[in-house]
């Protein structure tokens, strides 16, 4: 499916989703959801909230915080802790896995090798529905790999 594709379904889910909430679909709901739409791989709530003032769509703090929650609830919006502790946001799409350097931070998406994929089977956990995975592999990326170890100087 495509970034657009993927979209239109999330508009459509997070319709229902509301519904079944019995929450209103307010426009800002929605102006929300369109910008995530815009935005790049990964990005925290600060940089969403900037993106929507730029765009000339002010929403409160608070509204951008409860509808991302919303989105994240709604399976639409997936939540991410890389290596600082600020949450990272992404749009729901096709399954991938991320590569995070532990020494620069650089995260470098890849497609779900097979046998993960395979992690996502219905049959694999009795009763219980998988829906979608997220995984992180920690390591250094080619760039520090290539780099020496910083030094460390020893105190005096
Ligand atoms: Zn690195
Ligand atoms: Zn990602």
């Amino acid at each position: 499916m495509t970034h657009q594709e993927y979209y239109i379904q999330a508009v459509k889910r997070f319709n229902g989703f509301l519904e079944s909430k019995r929450l209103r679909k307010t426009p800002e709901r929605f102006a929300i959801l369109r910008q995530v739409w815009q935005m790049k791989a990964h990005f925290g709530i600060d940089e969403l909230h900037a993106a929507l003032e730029n765009v000339g769509y002010h929403v409160s703090r608070a509204t951008a915080y409860n509808t991302v929650d919303l989105l994240v609830e709604c399976g639409v919006l997936r939540r991410h802790t890389f290596v600082s502790g600020e949450a990272q946001y992404e749009a729901a799409r096709e399954g991938h896995l991320h590569l995070i350097c532990t020494r620069c931070g650089a995260i470098t998406e890849v497609s779900t090798p097979p046998p993960m994929a395979h992690m996502l089977d219905d049959d694999l956990y009795g009763s219980f529905r998988p829906a979608y995975l997220l995984a992180y592999v920690y390591g250094l990326c080619g760039e520090c790999a290539a780099k020496p170890e910083p030094q460390v100087r020893p105190k005096k």
